[in-house]
């Protein structure tokens, strides 16, 4: 049994053997040779140096030989392989070797790109460490929570995940998810008390461990345990694995492509029989004839490009600044036809600055930039009066008190917030109201707090005055000034003029500021601390102060683009309706005349909700549990939503959601973890420009299978109809195995790295049941393929019309085959809009490497003797033989821009 004894500094970040839990706070900071004020910076980092970083191993990665050869674990490959096995006995040492080549470049693309995608997302990965705040020489920091040292002070607050093991030191309503390490899914209520040193893990309630999740309340405490040193270090030990790569998309497709190959294989079983025993072919022939048609069929490579496609996404969308944590979530943002966003940092700056101050003296204006103390408050031009100023200073002293921000001269950067921007602007504020924050502080040391919630809409503090001691209150006007029953004038105190006061916050609230109430109460002497029945009546208003908060220039834009995108935007906040609805006509929001509030919200029931979420745009005083009613309510509507959150109230909304985006800068732990996706610059234009990548990667997977499918039915179908008709083989099954090597890994990768097409972003939103292989692509798949037939027998029947030996026919159809491939490529880039542009006609940078590759090795297939000796090919005439195999090329594409323009002329047809 483990018993309290004093500890000892090991290497691996453990204070070892003591019973943390039964000592009590002042005991364990004192043998951790730590204070209530933090360690010192340089003594952090000397501990950081001994006992490592607060961080577990990552598991180690798949080693790269079983990584390739996974590559090879797949029905298709077997197939192929099979094939290749059954060729080598039958004789044919080239057919086996193309179709091993097949198989291994196919495995080498695999192999790279996984690698890559693999490499994407634990840059992803990288890019979502967890914070932690703690103390240090008595200021508030944010450092990595990979940098946390035993001794550290750490505070923690609703939505944190618990950085590593600590001692609580202090615990206010603290409870916490321990599900992680005990299993036991309801909160635990947790104190400073210690318990008995036999207490079982679950009991150990002054112990805050690391990995579980902070459920409400707040606290702070002293690390005693990092890294593997901690309770979750003991028994995981390491972090999650690798991603894996997979989607429901993916997944559909896997299955499709079996699918497939069973198909392929039952039909190429009977176009044997029928060689054998109709067309009299020998056994073997047939045989070869047969293996060409299936694996040319086999769309061996477009599992692995598929995957690719994907990984290019999730790769440039974190290019963006948009993090995906759930693979799927990359699909689903193409389908998004919602959008609903918060207010605060997402469609405005987050950068606030009190502006205006409304006080029973009438009211000031504050000047002066970003968080720096200089500044002015005046009121017309002229500075307060004496009583004036002392009703300021009264104002600013409890905008100081009643705040968890801290202010921070950075050399580079300037004057920094640590904390709540918001709390920041007033600490500001009250420094260029004369009244420094630190001063006062140190004056009027905090004893007791009722911590901000969305929910109560005000932040209470209880500080020791010199007589006496008081309570500072701040929140939300409608919330507060129904708290008092005084207010602060010319006469000293009086009787509150609630009415007045209302308009006052009205009229701030119109010109688009976020208005907030401060207020104040004295307490007996001796109160230690504070409840929420001291502070809900009986306040003494101070005044508001009226924040300005700019939206984001690129906001406008993004709103913009994504109304043109048939996406309706909606903002979801917490502010007052006023200060919404101003917001929400900046940034061009389309019903910000009509705001509708939270309390209207819950006098409607599921159809009216549902009615009223589809038409509105701006809902303002909201709480989060209306977020979640609201998403339900669109979602029953038919609409795919994509909702912004932060709290760690916002968890459910954002796991409800289709798409749920969390804030990777003000978000909770709480909130990134049930989102799909986190924004690293909490920027509504970041979810925009994910909503595109995520269009892009559906057309892309689109165009890679609208292009995969028919050309490998074509080179199949060339053969099929041959035997079918009798007709001499046009090209031979090494021929078309060559092909399908050659063109597969070429031309069939390009598509995955399509840039987005012009009209993307002003097109409406896929319906989400629309399916993957819809009508037009099965279609496509048969045109196609009948096209590369007939023009693969009219270079054959041409070339033997001018007299060319069968060699030089069959050499003249295959590269007629892949040119009728390339011309295919560029006609597919454009699905709807046409090919023949200059643009069109450039390529990129892949299609360019593509066809050039492809150019040379059908150089090397036609030219080159030792080619010419294993696929008995011939030299042909770059003129006489090759412009009618270009015209084939020219002649397909204009068949295929033909039916582009005839389907667009319909679709016009039916909308007008
Ligand atoms: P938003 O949707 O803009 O993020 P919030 O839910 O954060 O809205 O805030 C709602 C309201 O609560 C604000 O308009 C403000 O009046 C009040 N409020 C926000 N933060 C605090 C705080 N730290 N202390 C007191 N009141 C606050
Ligand atoms: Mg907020």
């Amino acid at each position: 049994m483990p018993e309290a004894r004093d500890g000892a500094v090991s290497a691996q970040g453990a204070v070892t053997g003591t019973a943390w839990h039964a000592l009590p706070a002042e005991a364990a900071l004192q043998s951790l040779a730590s204070t209530a004020s933090g360690l010192a910076a340089g003594e952090a980092a000397r501990r950081l140096a001994a006992h490592g970083p607060n961080r577990l191993p990552a598991a180690a990665p798949r080693s790269a030989l079983r990584r390739f050869l996974a590559q090879f674990a797949n029905l298709l490959i077997y197939v192929l392989l099979g094939a290749a096995g059954i060729t080598a006995l039958l004789g044919h040492p080239t057919d086996a070797a193309v179709i091993l080549g097949v198989v291994v470049v196919n495995a080498i693309v695999g192999f790279v790109q996984e690698g890559r995608a693999e490499q994407a997302l634990d840059a992803i990965r990288d890019m979502l460490t967890p914070h932690a705040s703690v103390l240090r020489d008595g200021r508030r920091l944010t450092v990595d929570a990979a940098d946390l040292v035993p001794g550290d002070i750490v505070l923690l607050e609703a939505g944190d995940r618990v950085p590593a093991d600590l001692r609580l030191t202090r615990a206010r309503g603290l409870r916490l998810e321990e599900a992680a390490l005990t299993g036991e899914s309801v909160p635990v209520e947790k104190s400073v008390a210690p318990v008995a040193a036999e207490a079982a893990l679950g009991d150990r309630t002054s112990l805050a461990f690391s990995g579980t999740l902070v459920a409400a309340g707040q606290g702070m405490g002293v690390v005693v345990a990092t890294g593997t040193a901690t309770e979750l270090g003991r028994i995981s030990g390491l972090i999650g694995g690798v991603q894996q790569l997979a989607t429901p998309l993916l997944r559909q497709m896997d299955g499709f492509a079996r699918r497939l190959t069973g198909v392929i294989l039952g039909l190429a079983a009977a176009i044997f029989a029928f060689a054998w025993l109709v067309r009299a072919y020998d056994a073997e022939d047939a045989f070869m004839a047969v293996v060409g048609i299936a694996v040319a069929a086999i769309p061996e490579g477009l599992p692995a490009v598929l995957t690719i496609t994907l990984a290019i996404g999730v790769r440039r969308m974190a290019a963006r600044r948009a993090i995906v944590r759930r693979l799927p979530a990359v699909e689903t943002l193409g389908a998004v036809s919602v959008i609903c966003s918060d207010k605060t940092g997402t469609l405005t700056r987050n950068e606030m600055t009190v502006a205006a101050v409304e006080t029973g003296f009438g009211r000031f204006a504050v000047a002066g930039a970003g968080y720096a103390p200089q500044g002015s408050v005046t009121r017309h031009g002229e500075p307060a009066g004496a009583e004036g100023a002392a009703l300021l200073s009264a104002l600013a002293r409890a905008a100081a008190l009643c705040n968890d921000a801290a202010l921070r001269d950075e050399p580079e950067t300037g004057w920094m917030v640590a904390g709540d921007p918001m709390e920041g602007a007033l600490l500001a504020f009250a420094a260029r109201a004369g009244v420094p924050p630190e001063t006062v502080r140190l004056r009027h040391p905090r004893r007791d707090e009722i911590p901000f919630d969305s929910r109560h809409r005000f932040m209470a503090t209880l500080h020791a005055g010199h007589d006496r001691a008081f309570a500072c209150v701040k929140g939300a006007p409608e919330r507060l000034i129904g708290m008092c029953d005084h207010q602060c004038g010319p006469a000293g105190e009086e009787r509150l003029d609630a009415a007045a006061w209302h308009a006052r916050a009205e009229a701030l609230a119109a010109d688009g500021m976020r208005v907030l109430a401060v207020a104040t109460r004295d307490l007996p002497h001796g109160a230690g601390t504070l409840a929420p029945a001291d502070v809900e009546h009986g306040l003494v208003l101070l005044g508001l102060l009226g924040l300005i908060d700019p939206p984001r220039e690129e906001a406008v834009a993004a709103v913009a683009e994504c109304q043109a995108a048939g996406i309706r935007v909606k903002m979801i906040t917490g502010d007052h309706a006023a200060t919404a609805g101003a917001i929400a006509r900046q940034v061009g929001l389309r019903g910000a005349a009509s705001v509708v509030t939270g309390a209207e919200l819950d006098t409607l029931d599921d159809a009216a909700l549902c009615a009223r979420a589809r038409e509105s745009d701006v809902f303002a005083r909201t709480s989060p549990e209306h977020k979640l009613r609201l998403v339900e309510a669109l979602q029953a509507d038919g609409a795919v939503v994509a909702m912004t959150g932060d709290g760690v109230n916002d968890a459910p909304a954002l796991k409800r959601a289709d798409v749920g985006v969390a804030m990777g800068q003000k978000g909770t732990e709480a909130a990134k973890e049930a989102a799909e996706m986190v924004l690293a610059d909490d920027n509504f234009a970041t979810i925009t420009a994910a909503v595109r990548e995520g269009r892009t990667v559906y057309d892309n997977v689109q165009k890679v299978i609208a292009w995969t499918l028919p050309t490998n039915g074509g080179e199949a179908l060339i053969v099929v109809a041959a035997i079918l008709l009798g007709l001499t083989l046009p090209l031979t099954p090494v021929q078309i195995l060559w092909i399908n090597m050659v063109t597969a890994v070429t031309l069939g990768l390009v598509l995955a790295f399509e840039p987005p097409e012009a009209d993307l972003m002003r097109r409406p939103p896929r319906a989400p049941s629309e399916p993957l292989l819809s009508g037009f692509l099965v279609w496509r798949v048969l045109l196609v393929s009948v096209l590369f037939t007939l023009g693969a027998f009219a270079i054959f029947a041409w070339s033997e019309w001018r007299g060319l030996p069968l060699e030089a026919a069959r050499t003249a159809v295959v590269n007629g085959i892949v040119v009728l491939e390339i011309a295919y490529l560029f006609s597919v880039r454009y699905q709807r809009s046409t090919s023949f542009t200059w643009r069109g006609a450039l390529g990129t940078r892949p299609v360019l490497i593509g066809v050039g590759s492809v150019a040379l090795l059908q150089v090397a297939f036609t030219y080159a003797p030792p080619m010419q000796g294993l696929f008995a090919t011939r030299a042909l005439d770059p003129v006489a033989d090759g412009l009618p195999i270009l015209l084939a090329g020219v002649g397909l594409m204009l068949v295929l821009e033909g039916e582009k323009a005839l389907r667009r002329r319909l679709a016009a047809g039916r909308r007008g």
